[in-house]
């Protein structure tokens, strides 16, 4: 991985927002907090044991989150790994849950989790400040559920899970499904009946090239115009309008106007165009895209002693340098050498 070397630039201004060379703003920061997770997805771990990245302390995070949040960004999503294996989230929830943005207002303060400690968290993450929550769950019927997880008994645990963070007031409740054909592409129409008798948001995602394996192939990937013809045979959906350009999912309800239903196709739609992210690994590495085949160790600066100017400067020039897409299902598309769970999803 090559290392980005220190800009000479000038030093922004303190509220100087993020934007990259393309004009776009850059207000959502993903920030994975450990690469350890619970669980062996199938099409994202081999199952073997791989590697593990260096975490930073809680406070380390904190600094370089505030960092970010004084150059415009307004929503912060804690990821992993799986994040709630992570001992101080709650501390971490606490502090960030106290800052403001730019504009003086809290932040947006999401988290990603595979749902499985959930249960006996939901109540804290809630009192601790956390806004939403997004479980990832992968099939309604507990024998794929678990043939995905390879971990016995996962699928009421993780049902357990997202009561209990809809009863904390995590909402709206998000549940993430990764859709594979072969897999669980049998699933759709559960997931559609799913979201109205559990009152949760399912969103679908096109399965990228991101596995520590090599499972990814174009003929895998079940396309979003495929998800909406086959719900739309059970149950006619409306689309919904977009809330915000960098949206990604595109959103549908029911005639009824009972639960809703997202798909995000980063292969099909890809929506580079809008997007409004970076990412911090849990390595305290910046990435400017899903794909970057580059990383900027903004931690590396930080342990060498370079003041908060000096990193705000820093991530400046980073952001600038941001990618245009991505160029998945190109000829010479190159995987980026972490793989989801390294990167934080
Ligand atoms: N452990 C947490 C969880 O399960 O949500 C957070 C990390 S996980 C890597 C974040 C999300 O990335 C999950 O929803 C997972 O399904 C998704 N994901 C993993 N590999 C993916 C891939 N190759 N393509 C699309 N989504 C992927």
């Amino acid at each position: 991985m090559a290392a980005a070397s220190l800009p000479a630039t000038r030093t922004p201004p303190l509220d100087s927002r993020l934007t990259d060379s393309y004009g776009r703003v850059i207000h959502d920061l993903r920030v994975s907090i450990t690469d350890r997770c619970n669980y062996r997805c199938v099409y994202c771990r081999t199952g073997e044991a791989g590697p593990q990245y260096p975490e930073l302390a809680i406070g380390e995070y904190l600094r370089l989150i505030r960092l970010f949040v004084d150059l415009g960004i307004t929503k912060v999503r804690l990821t992993g790994g799986e994040p709630l294996l992570r001992r101080g989230l709650l501390d971490l929830i606490k502090e960030l849950a106290a800052l403001r943005t730019v504009e003086g207002e809290p932040l947006d303060l999401a988290l990603t989790t595979n749902g499985h400690l959930l249960e006996s968290l939901a109540e804290a993450l809630k009192a601790s400040g956390l806004d939403r929550a997004t479980v990832s769950m992968d099939a309604v019927d507990a024998a794929t559920f678990e043939r995905i997880t390879r971990v016995p008994g996962s699928f009421a645990t993780v049902l357990r899970g997202i009561r209990a963070a809809r009863t904390a007031g995590l909402t709206p409740l998000k549940i993430n499904c990764v859709l594979l054909r072969g897999f669980n592409d049998d699933q759709i129409e559960g997931f559609a009946r799913f979201a109205r008798e559990e009152d949760v948001v399912v969103r679908f995602i096109e399965f990228m090239p991101l596995e520590e394996g090599r499972l990814w192939s174009p003929e895998i990937v079940v396309p979003l115009a495929e998800i909406v013809e086959r719900i739309s045979k059970v149950l006619p959906l409306v689309e919904l309008p977009r809330r915000e350009a960098s949206e990604t999912a595109r959103r549908y309800t029911f005639t009824d106007r009972v639960g809703e239903i997202g798909i995000i196709a980063p292969v099909t739609r890809a929506f580079c165009g809008a997007c409004s992210r970076v990412r911090l690994t849990s390595d305290g590495k910046i990435r400017t895209c899903l794909f970057s085949q580059v990383e900027h160790d903004l931690y590396g600066r930080m342990r060498a002693g370079a003041d908060d100017q000096e990193l705000r400067s820093y991530i400046h020039h980073t952001v600038q340098g941001k990618e245009a897409r991505h160029h998945i299902g190109e000829p010479g598309f190159l995987k980026p050498s972490r793989s989801m769970v390294h990167i934080g999803g």
